[in-house]
């Protein structure tokens, strides 16, 4: 365990380390940020946001909250996204759950769990969204798996859903948007190839705020 003590000596070998590299390291990125992704990510310990990605700082904006859920009426995650696709401009959008999410694992069970109950409804809601599919897995851990892949892809639709990422995807072509989930028994990242632009098409039917209309797909062109 590291002490409190610790964490500022850590973070007095930190700043020299990265100003042995680069003198001017703090001063240049205090100046602006001008990250390419946007990371929606669990708040769980085990998923250490710039690690897993081998990115430095200033070169991803994050959000983190427990089962990486994007609620359109949570004025945090909403400012996030709207601040990241508006005034960052990021190109990508990445959603990443984790196996083993003690968030979804809570939502799998039939228990009064307090505060938490609203929160854990949205992954309730992803259950039901895809009961068939999951009642069909007998295995119940890779029930709970198939389930923290089929949240990430929920949470991607509900990203894609804002005003701000329709809007600057059908004006500029970014940002895209990404589904990954991190294995925590491995390490690796996987990246669950959810096709962005059927989605954008499928639910700009009901869900279009660009006021130009649909999007043709690629391959509708
Ligand atoms: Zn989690």
């Amino acid at each position: 365990m590291t002490s409190y003590d610790e964490i500022f000596e850590n973070n007095r070998l930190w700043v020299a380390n990265k100003t042995a590299g680069d003198k001017a390291f703090f001063e240049k990125l205090a100046k602006e940020q001008n990250p390419d992704y946007l990371y929606i990510g669990c708040s769980d310990s085990r998923v250490p946001t710039n690690e897993i990605l081998g990115l430095d700082a200033g070169e991803v904006f994050v959000h983190r909250n427990i089962a990486n859920l994007v609620n359109s009426v949570d004025l945090n995650v909403m400012s996030v996204i709207n601040y990241a696709v508006r005034h960052l401009s990021v190109k990508h959008i990445v959603v990443c759950g984790h196996y083993n999410c003690g968030g979804v694992k809570a939502a799998m069970q039939s228990a009064d769990l307090g505060l938490l109950n609203p929160w854990l409804r949205n992954i309730r809601d992803v259950y039901r969204l895809h009961r068939q599919e999951l009642d069909a897995i007998e295995e119940p851990n890779a029930r709970f798996n198939r389930l923290v892949e089929l949240n990430v892809q929920e949470q991607c639709i509900n990203v894609i859903k804002t005003a701000a990422v329709q809007q600057s995807y059908v004006n500029k072509g970014y940002p895209v948007v990404h589904g990954w989930v991190y294995d925590l028994y491995t390490g690796n990242l996987i990246d669950l190839k959810i096709d962005f632009e059927g989605i954008l098409h499928n639910i700009q039917e009901i869900y279009d705020l660009t006021g130009q209309g649909l999007m043709k797909k690629k391959d509708d062109q």
